[in-house]
């Protein structure tokens, strides 16, 4: 299969080449068409596997058809991966404008609020820093009360961590009628009641 036949829009199966990505990874094989169809993803893939750019792919392409407010919201456990990520979506929505934001500790707060203020398409962040910004600027939560997309990246590190009170805020500020993709190493009791809750017949993918 090509990225086209996964359903993905010309310019993406084009942007894939171009990055010398020839063919899909078996995650992004399963997952991207699941994505497409409006269906929530747990995926159990492992870093290598062309996790990022499984779910990165599916949400420009629904970005590019209908931008609006913050898009997608990325939750990853550390700087360093959000860093990555923020990299690897800059990299495939390089034909869009696409205004991709890291939000991690580290950082002027006020800078960061101010830059959620303008509605970046994707915010990518550590838990620890989006639920302050969220509690502490009342001119933050609305900012993603369309938010299409909630990923939750190295899922079972992000909810093994005591990150329960951050996710609950994260959890409230976003809209009820969104798309969940977890994508973990391993399968945790936490994700297996993520799934549950879903309201998008999940899918679980697993290699
Ligand atoms: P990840 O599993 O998301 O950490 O991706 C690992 C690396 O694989 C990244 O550097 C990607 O650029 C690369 N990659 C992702 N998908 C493909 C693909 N279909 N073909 C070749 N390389 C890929």
């Amino acid at each position: 299969a090509t990225f086209g036949d996964l359903g993905l829009a010309e310019w993406a199966a084009q942007t894939c080449k171009e990055l010398g990505m020839s063919q899909p990874t078996p995650v992004q094989s399963h997952c991207i068409p699941k994505i497409l169809a409006g269906r929530d993803v747990l995926g159990l893939a492992q870093t290598g596997s062309g996790k990022t750019a499984a779910f990165a792919l599916p949400i420009l392409h629904r970005l590019a058809e209908d931008p609006y407010g913050v898009f997608a919201l990325v939750i990853t456990p550390t700087r360093e991966l959000a860093y990555q990520l923020a990299e690897q979506f800059r990299a495939l929505g390089s034909s869009l404008h696409l205004r991709c934001t890291v939000v991690v500790g580290g950082m002027d707060m006020l800078n960061q609020a101010q830059t959620l203020m303008l509605r970046p398409h994707v915010v990518i962040s550590t838990p620890g820093r989006i639920k302050v910004l969220l509690e502490d600027n009342p001119d933050i939560p609305p900012v993603f009360s369309n938010t299409k997309f909630l990923v939750l990246d190295e899922a079972d590190r992000v909810l093994d961590v005591g990150f329960e009170e951050e996710l609950r805020v994260v959890f409230q500020c976003l809209p009820k009628k969104r798309q969940t993709l977890l994508f973990s190493a391993t399968m945790t009791s936490e994700l297996q009641t993520l799934l549950e809750l879903s309201q998008n017949k999940a899918y679980f993918y697993e290699a």
